[in-house]
């Protein structure tokens, strides 16, 4: 990140070392539009989702060593690998991130939180033309048996390609929850 341009850099909140995912970083080339670095990232930062002081949005992205420094303010106990920032839950560290199943305690009690299912959706299509939609059918992981519960990142997908909102997925039982969300403690 450098400071050649006059658009303001928004404040950096925390850093934790990340390894094992992309570095979503842009670069500024001369004359050029700015392009996606796409090294492999080592930092995981949090940073103000907006120059606006009014807006406290915290976003968070992946960098690298190249595009990315951390802040000495936050330097000081960055070397916790594999810690999860408190964040929008837009990026969190890949460990979690990266687990099939996360177990969880809401409310007192213990959930197994899917990060990984499978779809069915069946559909009888005639050229009259007719589309019979059948029942959709979310197995966790690999098995038949619904989850009961997904994370957000999953539902987000579900949403955004299969047109399955949570709605939806209420009336499967399922519920949506984000691991990294303060009420949420990952066991
Ligand atoms: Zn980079």
């Amino acid at each position: 990140m450098t400071n050649q341009n006059p658009v303001p850099e928004p404040a950096i909140l925390d850093a934790v070392p990340a390894p094992g995912g992309t570095c979503q970083l842009y670069h500024s080339r001369e004359g050029g539009r700015p392009q996606r670095c796409d090294n492999d990232a080592d930092w995981l930062f949090v940073y103000t989702g907006s120059v606006d002081p009014a807006i406290q949005t915290p976003k968070n992205a992946l960098a690298c060593h190249t595009c990315f420094t951390p802040p000495e303010h936050v330097r000081e106990g960055s070397d916790a690998v594999g810690v999860d920032l408190a964040t929008d839950g837009g990026q969190t560290s890949p460990s979690l991130r990266h687990r099939d199943v996360i177990r969880c305690k809401r409310d007192g009690e213990e959930v197994a939180v899917y990060n990984r299912i499978n779809l069915t959706q069946p559909a009888m299509i005639r050229g009259l033309p007719t589309v019979e939609r059948f029942e959709t059918q979310i197995g966790a992981g690999d098995s038949q048996t619904p989850p009961e519960a997904i994370t957000h990142w999953v539902a987000h997908v579900l949403t955004d390609e299969f047109g399955i909102t949570r709605d939806g997925l209420a009336t499967h039982d399922i519920a949506v929850v984000d691991p990294t969300a303060p009420e949420v403690t990952v066991l």
